[in-house]
């Protein structure tokens, strides 16, 4: 089952291509794929490294090279809404996310992050 840390739940619905490294994005590219396309995907949400942090150039056995900012992202997320650990159906968690999302709370979560001013993210999570 593909693993999510919870600020993945956002990035997961602004990725439109772009990563650290090959592998990293090919990997992406298939968890993503799944996430969107088939129906009823389930995932285990974890609050820790994940099935896209298990490709990534920056994850260094188990801990990310900016552990500090992604540990704040995924504390804001499961803040916001009331996140635990466990399973999941993808496209209910991610609607159920984007029906309360708020341009400033994603802004808030994602303070810091350098795709923020580049992905869909916004776009596709808020609408706008
Ligand atoms: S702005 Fe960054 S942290 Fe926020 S959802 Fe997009 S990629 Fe993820
Ligand atoms: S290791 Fe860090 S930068 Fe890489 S995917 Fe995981 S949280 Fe993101």
């Amino acid at each position: 089952m593909i693993r999510l840390r919870p600020h993945h739940l956002l990035c997961t619905q602004g990725y439109s291509g772009k990563g650290y490294s090959t592998d990293f994005v090919d990997n992406m590219n298939a968890v993503v794929h799944r996430l969107r396309h088939v129906p009823g995907e389930k995932i285990q949400l974890t609050f820790g490294p994940d099935s896209l942090c298990a490709c990534c150039p920056h994850n260094t056995d188990g801990l990310c090279g900016t552990q500090d900012k992604v540990s704040r992202f995924d504390r804001k997320t499961v803040q916001y809404f009331g996140l635990k650990e466990g399973e999941y159906v993808y496209q209910e968690l991610i609607s159920a996310i984007d029906a309360r999302m708020t341009p400033a709370m994603l802004a808030d979560i994602c303070e810091g992050c350098s795709w923020y001013a580049v992905s869909a993210c916004r776009r596709n999570i808020c609408g706008e």
